[in-house]
């Protein structure tokens, strides 16, 4: 179930300086991206190994895809994003896992693909505490 190497496996220190937990879903972990340009940006991490879509059975497809749906409206109900973009990348990091990214108008890369390469917005521990319990009630 878990690969010892893998980055979204481990709890490990590397992966907590990216990404703080908010929550364990049924077949899922939901986590706060630390980089906070866009507000309210997470990942929604499968919580066994897997490292694409086709290893899911079909039961696995449909909760997941559910629990993507529930992360989404909460956000929205959060935040009040214009748009929620996704990305399933894992060239790198293959364990499935997606970045959802709440873009607003005239807000970073509007119009655009999110990037990681502009400058970074990081919070305080109190501001992140704030944005997890905001998610935690609209879930
Ligand atoms: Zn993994």
């Amino acid at each position: 179930m878990k690969d010892q190497n893998c980055f979204y496996c481990m709890d490990t220190d590397k992966r907590r300086e990216l990404m703080t937990e908010i929550t364990s879903l049924k077949l899922a972990d939901l986590y706060l991206f630390r980089d906070q340009t866009y507000t309210g940006r997470c990942v929604l991490k499968f919580r066994d190994h897997k490292t694409d879509f086709s290893q899911l059975t079909d039961e696995e497809n449909l909760e997941f895809a559910k629990e993507l749906r529930q992360v989404a409206a909460a956000l929205t109900k959060a935040f009040h994003p214009d748009k929620i973009n996704y990305a399933v990348y894992g060239d790198l990091v293959p364990h499935l896992h997606i970045h959802i990214v709440p873009k607003y108008k005239g807000g970073p890369q509007w119009g655009g693909p999110f990037t990681d390469t502009g400058p970074k917005k990081y919070l305080s521990d109190a501001e992140y505490q704030e944005l997890i319990a905001k998610i935690r009630a609209a879930l």
